[in-house]
């Protein structure tokens, strides 16, 4: 049987054999990239984020599952003096079709990632998160009944809940910050059973969320020119130039790569920083000064990693390269504005990162760096928290354990072992 994909090191070009490999065998500071045998989207008879199954790295789909939807964002346009936007939006609203039940486009990275590790022997993920990943990761794996593992600074505890009971979450509670959750979530990888799931490195993440470009393109039946959306790691962005290039190749949807406008929330800007000095490396004296207070200071958390993949062979910086891409830095203020003129003109009401992206958008609209008839696309990447709590009972988490950071691990790992031997 011809493999439906091969995976590719995007530094050396060579294929990698090894189909769990996260980084490249051969030592390249790359990311690995599919490569899929068919070279025409071919729509599957589902719907949501397995519509586009042929494009992403698993054989079956996990059903029923929401995925991102497109639309004509004729009031907002209007708004912005603007004739031809549109809107994807990875969240919940009935109105809008929208089912991401999570709330954000971290859905779309959970569900190929958790049916991926499935099909190839079933170990288990363990996830670092501050929020909406470790929520999405445990939503799917209340959802399908998959185990998983989510590591979360204690004070990330009531952010996370899941709207069907989560029987197969083994989650762990951190006295610190997301970089204590991170340490701990790496000496929980090498637990027997376990693998780190991978973040940006991990193949069905990114072609999951590259879903929102399939998506946005198979309904308009073109490329967008424009592609906006608010980074913090810039996996989404990476994500959305792997798929227009999938899609090019395609030769149905365009021949041009949409130019992204990639935005970060004041003052802590440090992809913006270094962009604009078209600098390969990240210089935390220099691009995050101050990097505490100013992650404190931001409205939209998700938004503020300090390790973002920029450098890496195929990373953001290579994505923006190849895009001619622009950053923009958003205020608290102006993202709050957005945020209400998103409310009163289409109806939706989007999680602060998604905000921060629209008021990019309103500063592209302002500036010109948009034509007024250009073809823009618009990721509302979540959003729809009220109505999820509307519409659904919300079922809260209760930490499997609860560890410092400098504390030994032993017991921790010994629990997690007695617990991943249940899913032997
Ligand atoms: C994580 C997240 C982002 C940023 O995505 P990256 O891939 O980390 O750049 C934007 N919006 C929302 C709602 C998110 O949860």
């Amino acid at each position: 049987m011809i493999p439906k994909y091969r995976i590719q090191c995007v530094g050396g070009g060579e294929m990698i054999p090894d189909m769990n490999a996260l980084s490249c065998p051969g030592g390249h500071d790359s990311l690995l990239r599919t490569e899929y045998c068919r070279r025409r989207l071919h729509l599957a008879p589902y719907t949501g984020i397995f519509r586009y199954l042929c494009w992403l790295p698993v054989t079956r789909p996990l059903l029923p599952s929401g995925g991102p939807v497109t639309f004509a964002a004729d009031g907002l346009a209007r708004e912005l003096g603007l004739s031809r936007l549109f809107i994807s939006f990875s969240g919940y609203s009935p109105e809008h079709h929208a089912a991401l039940a999570t709330g954000s486009f971290k859905e779309l990275e959970a569900l190929p990632t958790m049916q991926r590790l499935s099909e190839l022997g079933g170990r288990i993920p363990v996830i670092a998160s501050a929020g909406n990943t470790g929520r999405a990761f445990a939503g799917i794996s209340a959802q399908y009944k998959k185990p998983v593992v989510v590591v979360v600074p204690e004070c990330a505890i009531p952010g996370l809940w899941t709207t069907t009971p989560a029987q197969d979450v083994f989650l762990v509670a951190v006295k610190g910050d997301y970089t204590d959750a991170i340490a701990v979530s790496n000496m929980l990888t090498a637990v027997p059973g376990c693998v780190p799931e991978g973040g940006a490195k991990n193949v069905a993440r990114r072609d999951g969320m590259g879903t929102v470009m399939l998506d946005a393109a198979v309904t308009i039946d073109r490329l967008p020119d424009h592609y906006f959306q608010a980074v913090g790691s810039g996996t989404g962005a990476i994500a959305a130039w792997e798929a227009a290039l999938r899609l090019i190749g395609d030769g149905r949807f365009g021949t041009a790569l949409p130019r992204l406008h990639l935005a970060q929330n004041k003052p802590f800007t440090p992809l913006v920083s270094a962009w604009q000095q078209r600098r390969r490396v990240i210089d935390p004296d220099l691009d995050m000064p101050d990097a505490s207070n100013a992650v404190q200071a931001v409205m939209s958390p998700v938004l503020t990693n300090r390790k973002p993949p920029y450098a890496i062979a195929g990373g953001l910086y290579d994505t923006l390269c190849a895009t001619d891409g622009c950053m923009y830095a958003v205020s608290n203020d102006e993202g709050r504005a957005a945020a209400q003129i998103l409310r009163d003109t289409e109806g939706i009401d989007p999680d602060p990162a998604a905000a921060v992206a629209t008021a990019a958008l309103m500063q592209a609209a302002e500036t010109g760096a948009v034509g007024r008839d250009d073809l823009i696309l618009l990721n509302i990447t979540g959003g729809g928290y009220d109505r999820i709590r509307e519409d659904y009972t919300l079922y809260p988490f209760e930490a499997s354990a609860t560890v410092t950071p400098d504390e030994p691990c032993d017991r921790l790992v010994a629990e997690l072992k007695k617990w991943v031997a249940h899913y032997g």
